[in-house]
Formats: C-alpha cells, structure tokens, sequence
C-alpha cells in the first residue's frame, strides 16, 4: 500500500491538494474533518459531541476520532492506499495509526507538510466562512484558537515522522498548481 499524510495547520490547503493527489495516486481519501461533519449532519450521538469541540476550535478526543478512524478502514478494505488529511492530529493519533496500518501488514510512506504563515491562514479561512457554512470559520477568535491548538498539540507529531524520515515539508503558498508540484516532488523523493 502506499499511505500519504497531508499535514499541515488549519487553512493551508491540504483540502484542495487532497483531491488533486487521491486521483494521480489512486488513494482513498481519509479526512478527519469531513467524516466528523458528516455526522453532525446526520445529527448522530457522535456528531453532536464532536460539534461542541469544533465549535470552540478544540480538537476532538482522540478515542472518537480513531474509533472512526477504524470504522473507515472497515469500510475500504480493498484500497490501494490511503490520503490522511487532517489525521493524525496528535502524537497519540499518529501512534494509533502506526498501531491500525501494522495490522494490516503497511505503515505511512510519506507525510508532507504545507507551510503557510498564521496571518495568510486566519485570511484564507475568514474568506472561506463566507462560503462555507462552517461555523468554525466564522469568527477569527475560533480561528486564532485552532492555530494556537495546531501549534501546540499538532506541531509536535512532525518529530513523530522525522524520527523515522518519513517528513518532509514545501511552501503552501503560491497557485494550486505549483503547490501541487512542490507536493507531488517531495512525494516522490521520499518514495525513491
Ligand atoms: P481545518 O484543518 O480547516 O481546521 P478540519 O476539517 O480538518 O479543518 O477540522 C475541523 C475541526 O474538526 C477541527 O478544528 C477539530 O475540532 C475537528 N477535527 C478534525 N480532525 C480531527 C482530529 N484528527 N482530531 C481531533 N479533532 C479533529
């Protein structure tokens, strides 16, 4: 299998890229975020206890969204691989998802970063909740705080995967295309 994590802080464009890097390498695409909306649409128990977190610019808890996690391996069972978007969030994620990929017999072939400065991020996502619908991309104080998370409990799993050199980082800003080059290059270094 050849599994990808698209990592990078609230903003920086790993959605766009996402879509664009599922079809060149045949991926399922795996978002945290978008399975966690589905379900406060489908007013699920799950979905109402992420929505108070997310509403907040809080994670989470990491048991519910590895549970889910899970669930979304049951599901694609066949896959060539997997995009991680948004996932794994925290240093017990990316071990959870060490421990998931080892019993089925693969691990993580890469992650790539997309780096983006915090004023160009808050920008981009106010400009995005007009949009959206996102509640959480409404209200800069929301967003502030996601990127206060991001630093804190999301910035550390990089050590998780530069430990084993699985990490790699290019510039997030710049045109869809040649953030998607600078992607698709890092990619295929760590690959060689
Ligand atoms: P963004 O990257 O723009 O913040 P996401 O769609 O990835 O958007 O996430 C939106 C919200 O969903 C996060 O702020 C968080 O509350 C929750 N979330 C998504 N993925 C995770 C995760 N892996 N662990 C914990 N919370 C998550």
């Amino acid at each position: 299998m050849f599994n990808l994590v698209l990592f990078g802080p609230p903003g920086s464009g790993k959605g766009t890229q996402s879509d664009k890097l599922v079809e060149k390498y045949k991926l399922v695409h795996l978002s945290t975020g978008n399975l966690l909306r589905e379900e406060i649409a489908h007013h699920t128990p799950l979905g109402m206890e992420a929505k108070s977190f997310m509403d907040k610019g809080q994670l989470v808890p990491d048991e519910v969204v590895i549970g889910m996690v899970d669930n979304y391996f049951d599901k694609h069972k066949g896959a060539r691989g997997f995009l991680f978007d948004g996932f794994p969030r925290t240093v017990a994620q990316a071990r959870a998802l060490d421990n998931l990929l080892d019993l089925k017999m693969t691990s993580i072939s890469a992650v790539v970063a997309l780096e983006v400065t915090e004023e160009e991020l808050v920008k981009r996502l106010l400009n995005r909740g007009k949009t959206s619908g996102r509640s959480d991309d409404t209200n800069e104080e929301v967003i502030r705080k996601r990127y206060a998370v991001y630093l804190k409990e999301t910035a550390p799993v990089s050590e998780h995967y530069k430990k084993v050199k699985k990490f790699e980082s290019v510039k997030g800003e710049g045109t869809v295309e040649e953030i998607f080059n600078a992607v698709c290059k890092a990619i295929d270094k760590k690959l060689e």
